[in-house]
């Protein structure tokens, strides 16, 4: 094994305290610290002249001391003015010992680096390095990086240990392979490998520091791209690892589709019937589907699902729906009960929360394949859970669920040894950037129409002092036989105060507004509970609604045209649209005020702002990922997007059409494949294939 191979250990003077320090750094072997940048550099590779100097600039200076002084100001300090040809600039210590005073005498010859800040006597250096100097002390020859690093391991060593991992890198090139060859390196314009990491930790004087510095150097952009091709590279080897598997090949389920549809009080959209046709297509193929349905807020995509589902009914095949949260999988519950019923179709229900005999009773019927369609949470996946015969298996707001979830699902197939086809559903809608990294295993049908009729919504930004007045709204609202929600946000992540804040408002609201029938739910109530509440909602039972943000998701009321969002301003956009497309369903105006929480920080307002100004959701999306990054907007868990060591998927949003030209140029090198994923998944990789 090549020592860039090795644990930290293997260079010379790392033991294993310092090993765990590296630890803590997720540099484990040797070639993890070349891939553990700079984070900016300083420029000690000349000399300024002292008359050219500016505030804020960090620099190396010589000169002649001309004045040496203890002074008294505020705060005890020595003063030493020093002079080159161009000018004077003075260094200044707050701590400093006797033997330093005389060793900075007048007439002595100091070079001194820091960074320059007008001071009492012009520009000062503060506490700079510094030592006595002959002219013709040589400069350095490279800029010098500083290393994000961590308590007890200084800049100097962390260098030098760089240092002697490039040494060893000059000396065994062989351990690090370039994995694109010179006529892709041509063709896209990349430094090499090598020569990228020399660059960066060793940058010569002549190199565009600035473009060093914003990430924006060919050697930084050559190390990005090669990590999100890595990236890619894995999701794919995660796509074809499923579909190499079997899947239970679907006829298009057309019967059940037509009595399911002539008992539905609508047609299908245009953009409805054109995804469906899609999914049909791949349910006829014998390799499992992975396909990603994206739809805004209310586009219809509960109803497609129902169709894929048919198909697979039709084939004497099981299907399931997935959703993330417990009330969104009872409201499904509701519909495909409903829905297939009539069709002589039994729908199961399976939630961590189902207990007892019933749980046992579900599995049994989920088991034996009495229940041919099955509704449920997470806990659809669980270990005890099996299915007779599983074809389909929807994944309802994608947003939640990851990679490993995906990957866990072929063993539900079970029987017959046939991995079920994945369809996912989001309403999130993903900004192309995030869709080319993160789902680049998933083919992605798109419903880009809403059903006719709706309105869009208006929203009011209001501050929380007009509270009385957007009480009045409601009261005025529901008077006219319309509905309300008034949703309480996350207080400091905590779900206990946030239902407590709930509970609060709820028995607020109900004092102020004692004619309306108010109705609560959040997240620590019974499952019966929040079901009979919701229900009682749906159904009108209930004018307005308090509620935490667990109705986010999916909850249905077309009557409801008024929702109120406390402090708004701690939710992220996309949450945001999310809770707003819960109105608007009907053919009513319908509003949302944003009723924040003074005063607003000038980024909450632009967020803010964004909402008022439009309803389009991958606009949403587009500026939440600017405003908050993608790890935010995903969610951490997904894919370990938010964990890339050196791309950054705005900055680097321009490398993608690249990335997936080299990842085409790459198939079939599995050879290659597999050192880039090892390179930079490392473990993460082993983890996504952990089935
Ligand atoms: P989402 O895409 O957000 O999951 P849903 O599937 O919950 O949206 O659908 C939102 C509402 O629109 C539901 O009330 C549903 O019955 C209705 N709907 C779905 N498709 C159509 C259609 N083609 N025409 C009219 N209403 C529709
Ligand atoms: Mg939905």
């Amino acid at each position: 094994m090549s020592t860039l191979d090795a644990p930290v250990t293997a260079l010379k003077g790392v033991g294993e305290a310092l090993a765990i320090k590296f630890g803590r750094l997720s540099i484990e072997r040797v070639s993890d610290l070349l891939f553990h940048l700079p984070l900016r550099y300083q420029d000690r590779t000349r000399l300024t002249p002292m008359g050219t100097l500016r505030a804020g600039q960090e620099a190396v200076i010589e000169g002649e001391v001309t004045a040496n002084d203890v002074v008294k100001g505020r705060r005890r300090s020595l003063l030493v003015r020093l002079r080159d040809a161009s000018g004077i600039v003075s260094l200044r210590f707050f701590h400093f010992a006797p033997a330093q005073q005389q060793q900075l005498h007048v007439g002595a010859r100091v070079r001194a680096f820091g960074e320059a800040r007008a001071g009492a006597t012009g520009l000062e250096l503060y506490h700079p390095e510094y030592h006595l100097s002959g002219s013709g002390t040589p400069v350095d020859e490279h800029f010098t990086p500083i290393y994000p690093t961590t308590e007890g391991l200084n800049q100097l060593r962390f260098r030098a240990l760089v240092q002697q991992a490039l040494g060893l890198l000059e000396r065994e090139p062989e351990a690090l392979p370039e994995v694109l060859s010179d006529a892709l390196r041509q063709r896209f314009g990349l430094p090499g490998l090598h020569a990228s990491l020399a660059l960066l930790h060793r940058p010569p004087p002549d190199t565009d520091i600035e473009q060093l510095g914003a990430g924006r150097h060919p050697a930084t952009r050559r190390l990005a791209l090669e990590e999100l091709l890595a990236h890619r590279l894995s999701l794919r080897e995660v796509r074809q690892r499923i579909q190499q598997d079997g899947a239970p090949e679907l006829a298009d389920g057309r019967g059940l589709q037509a009595r399911f549809l002539t008992q539905l009080p609508f047609a299908l959209t245009g953009a409805q019937q054109r995804v469906l046709e899609e999914i049909i297509l791949d349910l006829a193929r014998p390799a499992p589907m992975l396909r990603l349905v994206q739809g805004d807020v209310g586009s219809g995509k509960t109803v497609v699902a129902a169709m894929a589902a048919l198909a697979a009914l039709e084939s004497n095949c099981q299907a399931a729906i997935m959703a993330p949260t417990e009330i969104l999988a009872e409201q499904h519950y509701r519909s495909f009960k409903a829905w297939f019923e009539p069709l002589g179709i039994e729908v199961a229900w399976l939630a961590g929360k189902l207990k007892g005999k019933a749980r046992l009773d579900a599995k049994a019927a989920i088991a034996d394949g009495r229940a041919r369609m099955v509704v449920g949470t997470h806990a659809l996946f669980q270990d005890d859970v099996h299915f007779q015969r599983l074809g389909l298996a929807v994944i309802d707001e994608q947003h939640r669920f990851g990679v490993h979830q995906r990957l866990a699902l072929r063993e539900k197939g079970e029987a017959g040894g046939l991995t079920p086809h994945q369809l996912i559903m989001t309403a999130t809608p993903i900004p192309r950037t995030l869709a080319m990294s993160a789902y680049a295993d998933l083919d992605v049908s798109l419903i880009d129409e809403l059903p006719p009729g709706r309105t869009p919504v208006k929203t009011v930004v209001v501050s929380d002092e007009r509270r009385p007045e957007v009480v009045q709204r409601i009261e005025r609202a529901c008077g006219e036989g319309r509905q309300a929600y008034w949703v309480c946000t996350l207080i400091e992540e905590s779900e206990a105060l946030q239902c407590q804040a709930a509970e609060v408002t709820s028995a607020e609201l109900t004092e102020a507004l004692p004619q309306l029938a108010i109705g609560l739910v959040h997240g620590r109530m019974k499952a019966a509970e929040k079901a009979e509440v919701m229900a009682a909602f749906k159904e009108g039972g209930l004018d307005l609604l308090v509620a935490t943000t667990v109705i986010e998701v999916g909850v249905d009321v077309p009557n409801a045209s008024l929702m109120v969002i406390e402090n708004p301003e701690r939710l992220g956009l996309s949450q945001l649209h999310q809770l707003r497309g819960r109105v608007g369903r009907g053919s009513t105006e319908s509003f949302c005020v944003l009723l924040y929480h003074p005063p607003l920080s000038k980024g909450s307002r632009q967020r803010l702002g964004v909402m008022r100004e439009t309803s389009d959701g991958f606009r949403i999306a587009e500026k939440d990922l600017e405003l908050r990054g993608p790890g935010e907007v995903l969610g951490t868990r997904q894919t370990g997007l938010a964990q890339m060591k050196i791309a950054d998927l705005e900055r680097d949003a321009d490398l993608l059409d690249s990335v997936s030209a080299l990842a085409r140029a790459l198939e079939g090198d599995s050879a290659a494949a597999a050192v880039l994923i090892r390179r930079w998944l490392g473990d993460a990789a082993g983890r996504y294939g952990q089935v």
